[in-house]
């Protein structure tokens, strides 16, 4: 095995196989609403309940979604990567929690995720599977009304991104899954894994905006192309 350990970035492309519509930066509308009225701090602020009533409807939407091939391949990497003395670090973009239920046991949502409430006074967060409301009391620090969607919003920082460059300076081989090349911190993971010399590879339906920052590009279904890719590295 050549590449033991490996450090992964998945994007909106995996999880569109499985049907989940995500937020389309072209338009600035998600779902017909604003982004700024629903992914930012203001428009919590502004409309509590607008804005627990959208994730309400996006977190009941996962009951109606499956994880796909792409999704049940990453799972079997890294339970391949640990039997071999190796690491698989997966990261994603995507707050939908489809790799956990394909199999995948640690997972770095560095966008949240919507399964999880997120306390605005303590910051505290919790596994929260039902509908929510601004009424909410946190678990913790009992207090009422500040609870939020634990979904890193525009204007802030991203979940986790010491422990993603640690991985990152320390990897094998960096692979970014369906990501638009458009979103950063994320889309600069390439060019921090390829300036320190480490083997960088894209797997996307088409190119994307950073493609040429990668040593190879392969495009197609992610359904189709990571269970491929996971057999030549779990063969070697
Ligand atoms: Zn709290």
């Amino acid at each position: 095995m050549k590449s033991k350990k490996i450090v992964i970035l998945t994007g909106a492309g995996i999880s569109a196989e499985s049907g989940i519509e995500t937020f389309r930066a072209a338009g600035g509308l998600w779902e017909n609403h604003r982004v700024e009225d629903v992914a930012t701090p203001e428009g919590f602020a502004k409309d509590p309940e607008l804005v627990h009533r959208f994730y309400n409807l996006r977190r009941a939407a996962l009951k109606t979604v499956k994880p796909n091939a792409a999704h049940v391949a990453l799972a079997k990497l890294e339970d391949g990567l640990k039997q071999n003395g190796g690491q698989l670090t997966l990261v994603t973009q995507n707050v939908d929690d489809l790799h956990e239920r394909g199999g995948t046991k640690e997972v770095i949502h560095m966008h949240g995720i919507l399964t999880s409430m997120l306390c605005g006074t303590c910051e505290h967060r919790w596994e929260y599977l039902e509908d929510a409301s601004p009424h909410l009391s946190c678990p913790k620090c009992y207090v009422k009304n500040t609870s939020r969607p634990d979904i890193v919003w525009f204007g802030e920082m991203p979940y986790a991104m010491h422990v993603i460059e640690e991985r990152l300076s320390d990897c094998d081989l960096f692979v970014s899954i369906g990501t638009s090349g458009a979103v950063y911190p994320a889309a600069g993971f390439v060019q921090m894994a390829s300036s320190i010399g480490k083997a960088t590879l894209e797997l996307n339906l088409e190119r994307s905006q950073g493609s040429h920052f990668f040593d190879e590009s392969r495009l197609g279904a992610a359904g189709t192309l990571v269970p491929q890719w996971v057999d030549e590295v779990l063969k070697v």
